[in-house]
């Protein structure tokens, strides 16, 4: 794929009165684009969910045609207020930095610069970010972490990422930091990533699923329903949610042990699990301490739209830097 630069600098100045400005913030996901306008208070208003551009040739280019569209939908929506800034986020590798997509493989982009191509367009200051580090900084800022300053932020959906924070930085690693999901761990399986033993293939909601329909033969629709059966007594249920928590617990142990965690937020679909997950977790990181500082267990506390909002806080930050 092509990704020839242009020269326009990615910041433009700021249209006057910025600090009463909405910021439109893009969730760039792998299935859905999810949007949204976010006002000075950080409020969420508008949320919009349409299907990711999809683009084989020019995936890249797919996704800023749809974001400059939407500027433009959401200005005929709300023209009483003025829109000062534009944050994105996406999955993958990203080098917030520079506002760029390193490296999507679901969604096809390799070094596509999509700050610097939305602002050549809107004249905007433009944000890019990763997804989990939005949804992160959310936490850390407003949700579950405030006023903490080091934590870890784990999402278990399908996988696992994370975003980790130390001395209220969020270390960023050039882009290749938080992916504790594929780190190994004792008893993880061979990875989609091609690496051996990744926490993902036994800790996350989707090896749940998986791992239980392979032991029992019985389809389920995901993680919670594996969850219900353990605790009615299944037996491949609860061997597999074991080893889930041991894996879960062995990572936490090492992050605690590495970086001096105070808390490890934990989201995302396997966090719907509540106290079943929390409590025998929090027991199993217990056992694997000893004079380590004991992170606490928290639940992620900003729900679905975390990437939004985080994107939203790092694209307002933009305007408010003289
Ligand atoms: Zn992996």
């Amino acid at each position: 794929m092509s990704s020839a630069e242009t020269t326009t600098p990615r910041q433009a100045a700021p249209p006057p009165n910025v600090h009463g400005a909405s910021v439109l913030t893009v969730d760039v996901g792998g299935t859905d684009l999810k949007s949204a306008l976010s006002d000075a208070a950080g409020a969420l208003a508008d949320v919009r969910r349409v299907g990711t551009p999809r683009s084989v040739d020019h995936p890249g280019d797919a996704v800023v045609e749809r974001t400059v569209e939407l500027l433009n939908e959401y200005r005929l929506a709300w023209p009483d207020r003025p829109i000062g800034a534009i944050g994105m986020i996406a999955p993958g590798l990203v080098d917030e930095v520079r506002g760029v997509g390193v490296f999507s493989a679901n969604l096809g982009w390799r070094d596509y610069p999509f700050a610097e191509r939305v602002n050549a367009i809107t004249g905007l200051p433009v944000t890019f970010g990763h997804d989990v580090g939005a949804a992160g900084e959310a936490e850390v800022r407003l949700g579950a972490a405030q006023g903490l300053s080091d934590v870890v932020v784990m999402i278990i959906g399908t996988g696992i990422a994370a975003a980790v924070f130390c001395g209220g930085q969020r270390v960023q690693g050039g882009g290749f930091a938080g992916e504790v999901g594929h780190a190994q761990v004792p008893g993880g399986e061979r990875c989609a990533c091609g690496a051996m033993g990744c926490l993902e293939t036994v800790g996350s909601a989707g090896a749940i699923a998986r791992r239980y329909s392979q032991r029992s033969g019985v389809a389920v629709d995901g993680a919670r329903e594996v969850l219900k059966l353990a605790q009615l007594g299944d037996r491949h249920a609860a061997d597999v949610v074991d080893d889930a928590v041991a894996a879960l617990a062995f990572s936490v142990g090492q992050l605690a042990a590495t970086l001096g965690t105070e808390a490890v937020v934990i989201g995302g679909g396997l966090a719907q699990a509540g106290e079943q997950l929390f409590d025998p977790l929090r027991r199993a990181v217990d056992n694997a301490l000893s004079f380590h500082r004991r992170p606490r267990l928290l639940a992620a506390r900003m729900g679905q739209d975390a990437g939004l909002i985080g994107a939203a806080l790092r694209a307002r930050g933009l305007l408010e830097t003289p």
